[in-house]
């Protein structure tokens, strides 16, 4: 019997969205910059609690602009967490500068700040700071920015914070984005909002998001001819995307809510098996953190269950047309980055081995839950006491 696909997460489009951008057509703002980027970026202001931030064509631009900002170059270093998706670490590369890869702490799953102590006080002694540290506020759980900030700030190393999933998201009701120097926001597809493709840079600081806005726009200096003092990048948002986001935007409360609804329906479904010999964990947050649950994920020890493996969970459930799909390879496990310097404690090569992220749509229907908790029921029934 043909059964449609379960998605891990796909694009969930409002009411609005459709409008904006029919009222960019009809006012042929269709080409590059326009009303809606100047309005979804005062949107993203008021949402992020963020004085300034420029809508830009991916996260992985901002971070790139953030890097560049921070003027790293060639030969520098930049601290980045391990465990994370890849285009937190590529930008780094882009600059010609080397990735210090540090490890995750337990709960959260993000930075740990005792390893990033660690790798400062090493750097210090050796004379050569990094130029920037990146924390990951990971499937939209805050990392621990109280210490990570203090640390930094001993240091006087400024932060990137990688919020690509974490939109949404807070602290005691500071929002993830607006800790660093810079807050790197992502739209792509499979994020919490979208436009189908895009991204955004944040900050405090109203002449660096000036710059950013025109190395975004090839670096054009101010005379009627096209002259370049500075190598630029086509880093903008379009007018019709900003459209699709100022929609999105305006539905986000709606799409957290649907997903930390999502996370307590998995995690009342597991309690279940968690009462009967079974052992699954998840991302905890700390007292005052507030995750947009972006994704659900578990882990599975096979040691604690019976010798079930999140593999065979995985591979279970794709028989069933249901993705899910193991957490991030962390970035010192990656071949490409094999030669680079890291500080590393275990915790996410564990993350790596035993993690799963389930569906986690905001337009999951109880329908595709109940689908999902059968398949999950004959796994289970499987490995009871074997
Ligand atoms: C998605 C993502 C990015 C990159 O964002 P794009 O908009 O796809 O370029 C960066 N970091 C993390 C952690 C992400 O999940």
């Amino acid at each position: 019997m043909y059964k449609n696909k379960i998605w891990l997460s796909s694009p969930h489009i409002g009411s609005n969205e459709l409008q904006y951008v029919n009222e960019a057509f009809a006012t042929n703002w269709i080409a590059p910059l326009g009303p809606h980027v100047n309005a979804f970026e005062q949107a993203l202001q008021a949402q992020t609690k963020s004085s300034h931030a420029a809508a830009l064509s991916s996260g992985t631009s901002a971070l790139h602009l953030a890097l560049i900002l921070l003027g790293v170059k060639a030969g520098d270093t930049v601290f980045c967490q391990s465990m994370t998706f890849s285009a937190s670490a590529n930008p780094i590369t882009y600059q010609g500068a080397a990735p210090v890869f540090i490890d995750s702490e337990s709960y959260t799953w993000n930075m740990a700040p005792e390893l990033l102590n660690a790798a400062l006080a090493e750097a210090k002694n050796n004379g050569k700071l990094p130029k920037a540290i990146i924390p990951v506020h990971l499937y939209g759980m805050p990392a621990n920015m109280e210490e990570i900030l203090a640390i930094a700030k001993e240091y006087d190393v400024p932060i990137i914070e990688d919020a690509a999933e974490a939109l949404g998201s807070n602290i005691e009701n500071k929002p993830c984005g607006s800790f660093g120097e810079y807050g790197v926001l992502s739209f792509n597809g499979n994020k919490i909002i979208t436009t189908s493709g895009g991204g955004a840079l944040l900050s405090e600081n109203a002449e660096m998001i000036e710059k950013a806005r025109f190395l975004a726009t090839q670096a054009r200096d101010s005379a009627p001819h096209y002259q370049h003092s500075h190598i630029g990048y086509n880093y903008r948002m379009s007018n019709v995307l900003a459209g699709i986001g100022r929609g999105q935007l305006e539905v986000l409360n709606d799409r957290v809510e649907a997903r930390r609804n999502n996370f307590e329906t998995y995690k009342n479904y597991f309690s279940k098996y968690n009462n009967a010999g079974f052992t699954i964990n998840f991302q905890e947050a700390p007292l005052g953190y507030y995750s947009n649950r972006w994704l659900t994920c578990i882990l599975v020890d096979p040691a604690l269950n019976n010798g079930l493996t999140r593999e065979i969970i995985r591979l279970s459930l794709d028989e069933e047309n249901i993705e899910s799909r193991p957490l991030w390879k962390p970035m010192h496990q990656q071949p490409i980055f094999a030669n680079c310097k890291s500080y590393i404690n275990g915790v996410s090569d564990k993350l790596f081995e035993e993690g799963l992220c389930l569906p986690s749509g905001s337009n999951l229907t109880d329908e595709e839950f109940d689908r999902i908790f059968e398949s999950l029921d004959h796994i289970f029934a499987k490995y009871q006491n074997s």
